[in-house]
Parts: structure tokens; sequence; C-alpha cells
């Protein structure tokens, strides 16, 4: 399921598009559908989306690359809307001061850990 539809919203037609922005775009397109939705099933969502971006990944031209990349995006900042988070505090929370387990900007942790 492709998430799409027009907008009045500037940042869609062109220009640069913050992280805020597009959770803005999205909840103003989608809050209400996804909110009726639920957690549970927007996960579900996701988690096809994210099937369909390792497909374009092993099979996919670089343009279908970017239509899953943008759609497992969408998923994703769709359910942080539905739980109120805000993307940019918690990216920047997170990752704003460097890698979270060395922090540094240039992950320093020894191979075998996750980062
Ligand atoms: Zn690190």
């Amino acid at each position: 399921m492709t998430k799409k539809e027009g907008s009045t919203n500037e940042t869609a037609a062109g220009g640069e598009m913050t992280l805020a922005d597009f959770q803005r775009l999205i909840r103003e397109m989608y809050l209400p559908k996804d909110v009726a939705r639920g957690v549970d099933g927007t996960f579900m969502w996701l988690i096809e989306e994210v099937g369909e971006l390792a497909g374009a990944l092993r099979d996919g031209n670089h343009e279908d690359q970017e239509n899953e990349f943008a759609d497992v995006l969408a998923w994703l900042t769709t359910i942080a809307n539905v739980v109120g988070v805000d993307l940019t505090e918690a990216v920047r929370k997170k990752y704003g001061g460097g890698c979270p387990g060395c922090g540094r900007f240039v992950c320093q942790c020894s191979d075998s850990g996750k980062p």
C-alpha cells in the first residue's frame, strides 16, 4: 500500500524537507485514518513494506528502491504519530550526541557490538 495523496503542503512539492516536515505531512494527510487503524494494524503495514524493501534491494532498480524506502519511512512515521513520538526529538536524543555506544561522531565501538 503506497501512501500518496494530493497535498497543498509546499514541502511536498519540492525543495528541502526535514524529518519534522515529513512527520507533519504524514500527520496532516493520514492521522484520523491511522488512529482508527491503530498501532497493531499499522505495524503490519510497516512490516509488509519492509518485505517489499527487501525485494527491491534484491531485484529492484534504483527507482523501486527509492519507492520502498519512502514507504517504509512513511509507515514508521505513521506509527510514531499514532503513539505521539516526535521523531526529530527522538533521533536528536539518541544520535544527536554521536554514537549511543561510544559517544563519538565517528563510531569507535568494537566490531562485535551492534553499531
Ligand atoms: Zn560507537
